[in-house]
């Protein structure tokens, strides 16, 4: 999947509309239904009609089904114009590079844009139509001084499949289909404000710079991922400030849960930078003790089989949670204000972590681990690993067109 930006530069603000319809409508609706797309659009007789053919369904931004029903959803790319028009009225972004990064659960854009937000968030309607309206057209030219390169990282959650973020049941039966959505939102909401707080306390961690929908921009991070670095001059000095990092983190009651070489960036000066939080935790959860003492194993795996690098006993002593939760003071943080101030509520922070598999995640950087030499870059199986994807959103809107009706009827209700 590619952002094409041309294509992004020659959509109307009315097919931002027709787009922004159907992710209104995607709310209840598992297919949404020309007529709903027509009234939420609000956009002339006809006009919803013709664009939702061209270019929504021509580009691939949203998908049709008839068979048992007869309605559009939007795709990944579809979102992702919708969050990246928000960017780009915001000013955040004015020009997308190339892709440097395809994770599990994430695409990666090198972009260029501004640090500073250009619009006041807290006016909710004013925000919502400015959204709609495409003030600026992508240029890949732009030289105006305060743009800067950044990064632009979209979150896939139920990308590769449904089944390795662990769904419940009562859970897919409510949201259908569109749970992706709904799950790349609260991840990019909960990496974004996870980040905004370890910047605010100093911590080594990019800069955030805007969040919409499932994506967000952030400060880039000069240097390399550390599994990508064959050699260091002073892994000891290196491996300190990891596991310092790792300590600091712990004592603001925090754990990242995939502290490891993927997600550590160390530059020229072999200083480091930590980044991707979506899966963190509390010191308090219930798994905390083998989710930190895990992410210490393989820190020290990783210098030991990478750099022929292994501690002494003195530098790893009380590097474990037991040692370190008996020296917490728990006055000395309270986070939960810091966290929500960005609208991340309890309850969203619950439902993500309730569908995301910490084990899971760990499984993956390992088999990653001994693929290390290969470059992370777009391949066929990925695409493939989309096709078999589309395919099973497919059969799961055939298992769930009862649900469907309900959610007709509740919505007539409501009218
Ligand atoms: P995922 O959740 O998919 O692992 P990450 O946030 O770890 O996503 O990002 C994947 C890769 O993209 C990283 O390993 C790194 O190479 C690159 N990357 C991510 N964020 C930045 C950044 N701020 N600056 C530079 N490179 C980045
Ligand atoms: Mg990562």
């Amino acid at each position: 999947m590619k952002l094409d930006v041309r294509m992004f530069r020659y959509l109307s603000k009315e097919s931002f509309r027709v787009l922004a319809a159907v992710e209104l409508g995607m709310r209840n609706h598992e297919l949404v239904p020309l007529p709903l797309i027509e009234s939420l659009s609000k956009l002339k007789r006809g006009g919803s009609r013709k664009l939702i053919k061209n270019p929504c369904l021509k580009h691939k931004l949203v998908t049709h089904s008839s068979k048992d029903y007869d309605g559009y959803k939007l795709t990944y790319l579809g979102y992702d114009f919708l969050a990246l028009n928000a960017f780009v009225n915001r000013r955040t972004v004015v020009s997308v590079g190339r892709k440097i990064g395809v994770g599990k659960e994430s695409d990666i854009y090198l972009v260029r844009g501004r640090m500073d937000i250009q619009e006041d968030k807290t006016k909710d309607k004013k925000k919502q139509r400015e959204e709609y309206e495409q003030n600026e057209l992508l240029n890949e030219e732009n030289k105006e001084e305060d743009v800067v390169p950044l990064i632009l990282k979209l979150h896939r959650l139920g990308r590769i499949s449904f089944q390795k973020v662990k769904l419940k049941r009562d859970y897919l039966k409510n949201r259908n289909s569109s749970s992706w959505i709904y799950l790349s939102r609260l991840s990019a909401l909960k990496e974004y404000s996870y980040m905004k707080l370890l910047y605010e306390r100093g911590f080594p961690v990019p800069r955030p710079v805007d969040v919409n929908r499932h994506s967000i921009v952030m400060e880039l991070v000069n240097g390399y991922p550390l599994n990508q670095v064959k050699n260091i001059q002073h892994p000891h000095i290196v491996f300190h400030k990891m596991k310092e990092l790792m300590i600091e983190i712990f004592n603001i009651g925090l754990i990242h849960c995939d502290f490891n070489e993927f997600n550590v960036m160390i530059d020229d000066k072999e200083d480091i930078t930590l980044i991707d939080f979506p899966q963190m935790v509390s010191i308090h959860h219930p798994n905390a003790e083998v989710l930190f003492d895990r992410d210490v194993k393989n820190l020290l795996d990783f210098f030991n089989r990478r750099f022929k690098f292994i501690p002494d006993d003195e530098d790893v002593k009380g590097f474990c949670y037991k040692d370190l939760i008996k020296n917490y003071s728990e006055n000395n943080v309270d986070l939960s204000n810091e966290i929500r101030q960005t609208g991340f509520t309890e309850e969203m922070e619950k439902e993500l972590m309730e569908n995301i598999d910490l084990d899971e995640k760990y499984d993956e950087n390992e088999i990653e681990n001994e693929n290390e030499n290969e470059n992370q870059i777009e391949n066929e199986n990925e695409i493939e690993n989309e096709n078999e994807n589309e395919n099973e959103n497919e059969n799961e809107n055939e298992n769930e067109n009862e649900n469907e009706n309900e959610n007709e009827n509740e919505n007539e209700n409501e009218k």
